[in-house]
């Protein structure tokens, strides 16, 4: 959903009309939607109430043109076919939004002109623009509260797509894997594309009949015909865009259902075998590290569980919404594991509400890891944070420059983000305690479920579970550039 951001960028696009000037502010400040007709210039009162563009961006400093502003995205029904063979893609995506203002024009994202842009089944007037927005004007504006079905058709190659330096397309001759982050919706489907506007989503993955389709959420039904299938899934909680993926190629799979939890695993056939056969062990025990971490922070917040694992050389696992894609592990690959289901809740349910809040996503998810260990015959946590501290203290000045909690967007994955947002979390276990902290941890999850939060709100959920300030604390921690003193206070004796 637009954040208040969309609401100043709005303002500015009214004043520069240069009428009514007064009015418009007052009318905005004071928070009164104007509510009457689109077709209107004015009403009764004289207020200005004609139909106005929607924001191009969710407002998000790091990368201002994600995400869009006027309308909240609500469902995707995405098709899509892949050719193995000249790497083309044919996107038919249908988004069912809800306008949150008079709506002249709209925007989505997306880095391949459309050919083909319709409205309610009316085809709108469209441009392509900044090779990421398609500027879409409909035959009627849109009125707020009303929903609209937006339907964007186009063929493209993915492969020579890019945006803000990232050419995130994953594939080769036999498998495709659509997974990155903070961006990989624009290469595959038009999309308002940012954490804070999250949607359901029917996705339909036509491809060869001798590969599989994987991804989100729980398998609806698979159609050969011929020479070709068409495999459909359904997500039914709510999703960020960066979050959806597809997989197609050769995959082995098993599934099953533990706590009433159902669960799908996929494996690259074109993996060597023994390293199929590790990876297919590690991923079979998803059902179970799914449900140590439902016994400590709460109920499972989506409709299934799982995991894939490419042949192809992506450096990363990504926690991608119910099934987190990995790549080939070695020797921490069950820490991987933990961390990217750990996700689930920490990242994918509560969702950053802007990207320099990643350090909740990427911390929490590495202290599952150390807690993990913990609780698995390994050292306590608390032992792994002040050796950590130690050696970081005395040789790593860089590791303590950046602010975790407005890291820069060059920076959101940097080690800093993710090992200090861990140590941070311990030390926050050592200060307000044990009962406190896992109060706080599953009040957390509980009360953002399926939403959005930053570091002020985590903050001030801290001190209200625990009854201790903590503003120097998150200072010390996230945002100083050096090590926290060695206190009490900071969790460190
Ligand atoms: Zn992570």
């Amino acid at each position: 959903m637009p954040g208040p951001w969309s609401t100043v960028v709005d303002v500015k696009k009214r004043t520069a009309r240069g009428v009514l000037l007064s009015t418009v502010c007052g009318l905005v400040l004071a928070g009164v939607p104007a509510s009457v007709g689109a077709s209107t210039d004015v009403d009764a009162s004289g207020q200005i109430t004609a139909p106005s563009a929607g924001a191009s961006g969710a407002g998000d400093p790091y990368w201002p043109l994600d995400g869009n502003g006027g309308f909240d995205a609500q469902h995707y029904d995405i098709d899509v076919a892949y050719d193995f063979a000249t790497g083309e893609l044919t996107s038919v995506t249908t988004l069912r939004l809800r306008a949150t203002q008079d709506l002249s024009r709209f925007n989505l994202d997306l880095l391949a002109a459309p050919d083909s842009v319709e409205v309610d089944g009316v085809p709108a007037a469209y441009r392509f623009e900044s090779g990421h927005e398609v500027v879409i004007t409909p035959a009627t504006p849109l009125r707020r509260g009303e929903s609209a079905q937006v339907r964007v058709a186009g063929r493209w190659t993915p492969a020579e797509l890019s945006y803000a330096g990232e050419s995130n397309w994953l594939a080769d001759g036999r498998e495709v894997v659509a997974i990155n982050q903070p961006h990989m919706a624009p290469w595959w489907f038009a999309s308002s594309d940012h954490p804070t506007d999250k949607a359901t989503f029917d996705i339909e993955i036509e491809g060869p009949a001798d590969v599989q389709a994987v991804s989100n959420g729980l398998l609806v039904s698979r159609t050969v015909d011929g020479e070709r299938a068409t495999t459909q899934w359904r997500t039914t909680s709510p999703m960020a865009t960066y979050l959806a993926f597809f997989a197609l190629g050769r995959y082995e799979i098993a599934r099953g259902i533990r706590r009433g939890l159902p669960w799908y695993v996929a494996v690259s056939r074109e993996l060597p075998t023994a390293a199929r056969e590790s990876s297919m062990r590690l991923m079979r025990r998803t059902p179970a590290i799914t449900s140590w971490l439902i016994d400590r922070v709460g109920p499972y917040p989506f409709e299934s569980t799982g995991g894939l694992v490419t042949s192809l050389g992506v450096g990363f696992a990504l926690e991608n919404q119910t099934r987190p894609v990995y790549p080939l592990m070695g020797s921490d690959a069950l820490a991987t594991v933990v961390h990217e289901l750990a996700h689930q809740w920490f990242g994918d349910s509560v969702a950053v509400h802007r990207w320099r809040d990643i350090w909740l996503n990427e911390g929490f998810a590495s202290f599952f890891e150390v807690y993990y260990r913990e609780t698995h015959g390994g050292p306590p946590a608390q032992q792994w944070l002040t050796s950590t501290y130690g050696a970081a203290a005395n040789h790593a000045p860089a590791f303590w420059r950046i602010d975790i909690a407005d890291p820069g967007r060059d920076q959101i994955f940097s080690t800093p983000v993710y090992q200090r947002g861990a140590m941070a979390l311990q030390a926050l276990r050592h200060r307000i305690g044990e009962r406190a902290f896992w109060r706080l941890v599953r009040t957390w999850v509980a009360t953002h479920r399926g939403g959005n939060a930053g570091t002020a709100q985590f903050r001030a959920m801290a001190e209200r579970i625990s009854g201790v300030q903590l503003g120097a604390f998150f200072r010390a921690w996230l945002s100083a550039p050096r090590p926290p003193a060695r206190t009490r206070a900071n969790g460190l004796r």
